[in-house]
């Protein structure tokens, strides 16, 4: 194997190695989302959620598309599910990817929380924070 395709492994890895972006890979596996709503899930400010959002699409490993005033985020590869799978795996855990539909978030200004029943923060959320 070439040193360029070493490096390149250590950097695709770099950028999921770290315990936000991995929260945001597994909500974007299930579908795409906008800045506001992750904040919301997350809770934590859209700048940080963007920031951290841009290390993603930098790897290549999500990709964006701008709807009026809104960003949306998706997986754009979508190996990098099969990684988090199995990273699951290696530290224990359940395979929780994709494994819960998504839930409308109490507060969230995003149009499909405002289309959805609002059930807030579901116990799986709130047990889920590294
Ligand atoms: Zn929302």
């Amino acid at each position: 194997m070439s040193q360029d395709a070493v490096q390149l492994q250590a950097e695709l890895l770099k950028a999921m190695a770290h315990p936000f972006r991995l929260r945001l890979i597994r909500e974007l596996g299930r579908e795409e989302e906008c800045v506001c709503h992750l904040s919301a899930l997350l809770q934590r400010p859209q700048p940080y959620v963007s920031h951290q959002l841009a290390a993603l699409r930098d790897a290549g490993l999500v990709s964006d598309r701008r709807e009026g005033q809104r960003i949306y985020y998706r997986v754009s590869d979508p190996r990098a599910l099969r990684i988090l799978s199995v990273v699951d795996e290696m530290a224990g855990a359940p395979d929780t990817v994709l494994a819960a539909p998504r839930a409308a978030v109490a507060g969230c200004p995003c149009p499909k929380c405002g289309d959805a029943p609002r059930i807030g923060h579901p116990i799986r959320r709130q047990a889920a924070v590294w």
